[in-house]
């Protein structure tokens, strides 16, 4: 199968997906045109995935394609942005329909899931590699950026965390356990917070995605922001499911150091809280304050702030 016959069967159909309508020109010319709005700006980042290193060799290709929009549209989220279109940077070691149908397919329901039509991209052969960029609007000037975090701040963090860091060890299971399924399921099909990251702006002081494990995550809202964090490790939400299979203490070990989950972390003014709705409110939990001394306070000396290291200094 020749390059343009692979992109006509499996990826010309994921054109034409988005809700925004901001794309003027997808894919089929020499570059995509993207129009937009005024009072508008343009908010894009790029995400590499490497088989054996980002995702398991072997893994399921209709995962992998669901995961790895999935995990580039989470950082649209963390910024607050309206998702437009993404790009897609395609390295196969060879054009098998066995797998590229089953990615096509997952593909597509993320890009249908996340309003994010496909603009244009690029194949290549290779060892599997994706690149994602993805491109997202904001009102000018309301992005929510890592920098704003301040003293007397709430830190909050959406759903529950734990279970995709959990999901590592069950990924081979034959016959996996209804808790074992559940986080397998958050580990496979991980949904990016785009509506709350939406309904966050102009509330949220900072926001990070936590893709590499709450503690690392923050750090970055931390450090960016020049403050400190006290928390309570009691008011972690942490993953029932994974409590039941991993005890309460390793639980609780997964919440604050596994990635993954693709959660927001954000900081939000008590003032502003009190206003929020309760739709969006109950997407959060309050797990510590922003201090002004630098930092991390209120975990047990046990636990170090880890995370995801990509030169594995850890
Ligand atoms: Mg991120």
């Amino acid at each position: 199968m020749g390059e343009f016959e692979l992109i006509r069967r499996y990826f010309s159909p994921l054109a034409g997906q988005s809700r925004a309508g901001s794309l003027v020109l997808g894919p089929g010319d020499d570059c995509a045109i993207e129009r937009v709005a005024s009072g508008h700006e343009l908010v894009f980042s790029v995400d590499t995935l490497v088989e054996g290193v980002h995702f398991p060799a072997g893994y399921d290709p209709e995962h992998l394609g669901w995961r790895s929009l999935a995990v580039a549209a989470s950082d649209l989220a963390a910024m607050g942005a309206q998702p437009v279109c993404f790009t897609l940077a395609l390295t196969l070691p060879e054009a098998s329909p066995e797998w590229l149908d089953p990615f096509s397919r997952g593909l597509s329901r993320a890009s249908r899931a996340f309003g994010l039509e496909l603009a244009g991209g690029d194949t290549t052969r290779g060892p599997l590699t994706l690149s994602l960029q993805v491109h997202g609007e904001v009102p000018s000037g309301a992005a929510l950026l890592r920098t704003g975090a301040e003293a007397g701040d709430f830190l909050c963090v959406s759903g529950t965390l734990g279970a995709a860091g959990a999901a590592l060890d069950y990924l081979d299971s034959v016959s996996p356990s209804e808790d074992e399924r559940a986080v397998l399921e958050r580990y496979h099909a991980p949904v990016p917070r785009l509506n709350l990251g939406i309904a966050l702006r102009g509330v949220a002081s900072a926001a990070i995605d936590i893709s590499d494990g709450l503690l690392a995550d923050l750090g970055h809202i931390l450090e960016a922001s020049g403050v400190g964090a006290d928390l309570d490790c009691q008011a972690m939400p942490v993953s029932s499911a994974v409590t039941r299979l991993k005890g309460q203490a390793e639980a609780l070990r997964l919440a604050l150091e596994a990635g993954d989950d693709y959660e927001l972390c954000v900081a939000i003014p008590p003032a502003l809280w009190k206003e929020l709705p309760e739709a969006v409110r109950t997407q959060l939990s309050i797990v510590g304050k922003v201090v002004s001394e630098s930092g991390i306070t209120g975990i047990e000396g046990s636990l170090v702030a880890g995370g995801y290291d990509h030169f594995g200094s850890k």
